[in-house]
């Protein structure tokens, strides 16, 4: 009997025990290789890595509606969709579609890993002025041309599909990817549109060819004296212009762009960022000239100017760039990656 049970759990182990323990060390060393294979030449720990880039952790946002105040939980591919249907013209050529995805996706994901969203309960808003505009699809469909409808919403979930998973990283942190729509030839710089500390070194000014061809590069704004002064007064109300002096009116130092920096009307002096909100100019780079009782801004480009161009991105691609080539035009340095 006793033999019996010394051949039993002799029997036991070498069937069970012993396998399963021997299993266990395999997977144990497999997932030691596979560790290793990880970039030793970082410094961070594998678990930050895999953190850091599981796409899973973004897959669903939430999504807060301004009008209405909801809260909706989207999927951040089929959100990003809605983006960038609402962002770039339908019309615009695949690999221009693909880079503005591939924008919006890093945009989303620095909001939510830097924590810098403006609002609570939710990581970013539908608002263009704000986070980034988004439209339901029924409303995007309903603004585009009966006939153009289904192929213009496919076009834009194949752009977005065939990007799944790719952002834009910056020393393996993903970019604070800022665009605007027509840089009126040359990016500019984020300091000389949020001020000081905003600089960011894959954000630098690169000069883009063709975006003469668009209807946002040019435009006009007149106005007489008279509202000039009014609309001067919201804000200083001690203002004083002297129109027969033709100095009294004039742009004391320009960016490194082209854009104004500084301006002068009579006894105060304004930046350029103050100069476009106060008479509504597209951008920050115009001239002025004064003929007669009136005043024009005559302005190139349309937006901050800063980061991708979505009309120079187009451009680029109707030249047979990439959405690879056009992203490293316009952000220096950075790596296109899919994680
Ligand atoms: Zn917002």
């Amino acid at each position: 009997m006793k033999k019996f049970l010394i051949y039993f759990f002799a029997f036991v182990f070498i069937c069970f025990i012993l396998p399963a323990l021997l299993t266990k060390r395999d997977i144990i060393n497999v997932s030691a290789v596979e560790s290793s294979n990880t970039d030793i030449t970082k410094e961070e720990t594998p678990n930050e890595n895999v953190e850091k880039y599981d796409y899973s952790n973004y897959s669903t946002i939430r999504l807060l509606h301004k009008k209405t105040g909801e809260i909706e939980n989207v999927d951040l591919d089929s959100y990003l969709v809605n983006v960038v249907s609402s962002e770039m013209p339908a019309s615009y050529e695949l690999e221009a579609l693909k880079a503005q995805a591939i924008v919006a996706r890093t945009y989303t994901i620095y909001q939510i890993r830097n924590n810098s969203s403006k609002h609570e309960n939710s990581d970013i808003c539908d608002d263009s002025t704000c986070c980034q505009a988004w439209i339901s699809k029924e409303d995007r469909l309903s603004r585009w041309d009966e006939n153009l409808r289904d192929s213009y919403w496919q076009k834009i979930e194949q752009c977005v599909n065939e990007t799944k998973g790719i952002i834009i990283t910056y020393n393996n942190e993903p970019i604070n990817a800022f665009f605007h729509s027509n840089s009126g030839g040359t990016t500019e710089l984020p300091v000389n549109v949020w001020g000081g500390g905003s600089n960011l070194e894959y954000l630098q000014v690169v000069e883009t060819a063709g975006e003469e061809g668009y209807s946002q590069y040019s435009s006009e704004v007149e106005l007489t004296q008279e509202q000039l002064l009014e609309k001067l007064k919201e804000k200083y109300s001690d203002i004083e212009i002297n129109f027969e002096n033709a100095d009294e009116i004039k742009i004391l130092e320009n960016t490194d762009s082209g854009r104004v920096k500084t301006i002068k009307f009579g006894n105060h002096e304004l930046s350029g960022v103050e100069t476009r909100t106060i008479f509504g100019l597209k951008s920050t780079n115009f001239e002025v000239t004064i003929q007669d009782n009136k005043i024009k801004f005559s302005v190139k480009g349309y937006g901050h100017g800063v980061g991708m161009s979505q009309t120079g991105a187009n451009t680029m691609a109707k030249e047979g760039s990439t959405y690879e080539d056009i992203i490293k035009h316009f952000y220096v340095g950075v790596e296109v990656v899919n994680f």
